[in-house]
């Protein structure tokens, strides 16, 4: 991609004077990590043979969501949610379940005390496979190599088992956690369904309070942030909003033998043009700012002297940002992606209409309407007709400074000691977001390391998860229930 990282800092540099770039030198030379305690866990007992066999029962069950729900099989998740009972046993001694429509499952763990409860979330339902192109059957729920294969592994039946399993192993050993825990899943989150926002709801009629809500999110991962080697946690406080556009053309339609000039395909094509030439701007949100502020003192002496002095470096860093795409593009700015295009119906006729859907992801220092304003001033064509299918605006920021999110960060950093924990925005969306009215510290984490290949195979191929991954998802749970 012709991307020089070094060049482009050096050009910073360079054309300032002697005595702004020595301050620059300054900045990087203090803009170290802090010094890091040694970590002493406490070692969690995992059985793993009842864990793969728990999780293998959750992966056969084919529970797999369509924006069509006739093609859905609504047995599939009875048998699921009918497993529960005998697949953790103490959870349904110790707490109380209370169903909701669309599928979602709301159990309440006693805590000793009244108030500050946690809120544990995640969904059981799972995208389509397209099972040809899978290596294994994608519902076996087999080991293979030490890795247990199936749909819903990462996404999220990991996260689902992580809660009810250590939950169930921690009532066994006789532990009550010091505050209620609930925990909060839904069987329709990848179509968009409302049982999270039926649950969240709940909590405000009750009005109840959550100290912290966890819901998927980031994960720990290597090689994901510029000039750091080592393995990050990245805890998601925010996530970016979306929208669904669609930006139309007419004409006159017509025989495409005595074509007119002007056909909407080629008005689109100037729009689309015009947008990928010049996208939104990059800004800085609290939850980017907080990530460089922690990785960046992590990176290689480029990248720490570039986000140690980010007011001087920012034109330098959306250069990268253009150039690279990806990850770091997407945690700086307002990204449109062109997803569904349309014409006319048969290949020798003019489209009367021509449309082009846009996927848009809002930087948390953006808005539906500044995005809506950023596409008409940028088409310029009154021939465009742009307009919102969808869409909702970023979360707010959830708070740091709080113990809500030292819990996880603790649990975090005890279950991968290695890693880095860090603050970051959610690219994507997820159920968490309903409960942003309620609490200022939700948070997105997927309790489990992963590579980006595995990452990849969320809602693709080949989905799977190491069985060492899975024992910490255990781990980590039973570390943050310990706090609650
Ligand atoms: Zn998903």
């Amino acid at each position: 991609m012709g991307l020089d990282v070094k060049k482009i800092v050096a050009g910073t540099v360079g054309a300032l004077g002697s005595g702004a770039a020595a301050a620059l030198a300054v900045r990087t030379a203090r803009f170290v990590p802090p010094k890091e305690a040694p970590r002493n866990p406490e070692p969690v007992d995992v059985d793993m043979d009842s864990l793969v066999s728990t999780f293998s029962s959750l992966i056969r069950c084919k529970t797999v969501s369509y924006y069509d729900h006739s093609l859905e099989d609504e047995a599939e998740f009875d048998k699921l949610v009918g497993m529960l009972p005998e697949l953790y046993p103490h959870v349904y001694e110790a707490c109380t379940l209370t169903r909701f429509d669309d599928r979602a499952l709301l159990y309440k763990w006693p805590g000793r005390t009244q108030g500050n409860p946690a809120v544990l979330m995640a969904h059981y339902d799972v995208v389509p496979v397209d099972e040809e192109e899978w290596d294994h059957d994608p519902f076996c729920g087999e080991v293979i190599d030490g890795v247990l294969w199936g749909r819903g592994c990462l996404d999220t039946k990991a996260t689902f088992n992580g809660v009810l399993f250590s939950a169930n192993a921690l009532i066994a050993q006789g532990f009550v956690p010091e505050h209620d825990v609930y925990f909060a899943f839904s069987g329709c989150e990848e179509v968009g369904g409302p049982g999270a926002k039926y649950i969240a709801d709940w909590f405000a009629e009750q009005g109840v309070v959550p100290e912290l809500v966890l819901d998927e999110g980031g994960a720990v991962v290597g090689d994901v942030f510029p000039g750091v080697t080592r393995r990050c946690g990245l805890i998601g406080i925010a996530e970016k909003g979306n929208m669904f556009v669609r930006l139309s053309a007419k004409s006159g339609g017509g025989h495409a033998s005595a074509p007119k000039p002007n056909s909407p395909i080629a008005v689109l094509a100037e729009a689309v043009d015009a947008i990928e030439t010049s996208p939104m701007p990059i800004k800085l949100s609290k939850p980017v700012a907080q990530m460089f502020d922690t990785l960046g003192r992590h990176a290689t002496p480029v990248y720490r002297m570039l986000f140690a002095n980010l007011d001087v470096f920012m034109p330098a860093l959306d250069i990268i940002c253009r150039k690279s795409g990806g990850n770091l593009n997407a945690l700086m700015r307002t990204t449109i992606a062109l997803t569904q295009m349309k014409g006319s119906a048969a290949p020798n006729v003019i489209p009367p209409v021509a449309e082009i859907v846009t996927n848009v992801r809002i930087n948390p220092e953006d808005t539906v309407e500044d995005v809506l304003d950023y596409l008409e001033d940028t088409i310029d064509d009154p021939q465009v007709k742009v307009e919102m299918i969808e869409g909702w605006n970023p979360s707010p920021v959830s708070r740091t400074d709080c113990e809500g999110y030292e819990r996880i960060a603790r649990a975090v950093a005890d279950t991968w000691t290695d890693c880095i924990v860090s603050p970051y925005v959610m690219v994507q969306y997820s159920d968490s977001r309903h409960y942003c009215d309620l609490s200022d510290r939700v948070y997105k984490f997927s309790a489990y390391d992963a590579t980006s290949e595995e990452l990849a195979t969320i809602h693709g191929n080949n989905e799977r998860i190491r069985l060492d991954a899975l024992r910490s998802t255990i781990e980590f749970y039973t570390r943050l229930m310990r706090q609650c």
